[in-house]
């Protein structure tokens, strides 16, 4: 078994829509475990396949009760409003206060193919929202007001690693590897 390099933000894999899993095999498996290691070396709590460059609609998760996978997963119903101080693998070393829903259902599968379902609150529903966002190709700094977001895209930029990423408000940009 070996790590996965996390893509970086302006790697345009986290921009794309992952696919629908339709069939668990061992390869599914495989990615899982070297998911869980991947996250576990980084450290973080949670790691989406699009984080590995793998377009498939799955993540991994241990908020410390154990490692855990879900997928094809879904939110099905959200409440309330929670402030979180957020950050993402995918954008090292930067951090942004971000309001999201408190309270989420989440549904999907495990890797047996059975049904999974999880009423989470707080920081494993802010993991669950910040994940599945990933699976449709959308970052943190999507969550930003626009003032933000552009402080967010200039900081980005300054530290190099994000220099092809381009405000979607600018339309039309070219995003390089
Ligand atoms: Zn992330």
């Amino acid at each position: 078994m070996s790590g996965y390099d996390i893509r970086i933000i302006g790697d345009p894999v986290l921009r794309q829509t992952a696919r629908e899993i339709t069939e668990i095999d061992d390869s599914l498996v495989r990615l899982v475990d070297d998911m869980l290691e991947t996250m576990y070396d980084a450290p973080g709590i949670g790691l989406a396949a699009p984080q590995v460059g793998v377009q498939k609609r799955l993540f991994v998760w241990d908020v410390g009760a154990g490692p855990e996978a879900i997928i094809n997963p879904e939110i099905v119903e959200s409440d309330g409003e929670w402030l979180f101080e957020e950050g993402c693998l995918s954008v090292p070393g930067l951090s942004w206060e971000i309001v999201r829903p408190k309270i989420v259902h989440i549904v999907g599968r495990d890797l047996d193919g059975n049904e999974l379902s999880f009423e989470a609150d707080e920081l494993e529903s802010r993991l669950f929202q910040h994940e599945l966002d990933h699976l449709d190709g959308t970052l943190l700094i999507e969550r930003l007001d626009d003032d933000t977001r552009k402080q967010a895209l200039k900081t980005i930029r300054d530290l190099q690693f994000g220099a092809a990423e381009q405000p979607r408000a600018a339309g039309g940009g070219l995003t390089l590897p």
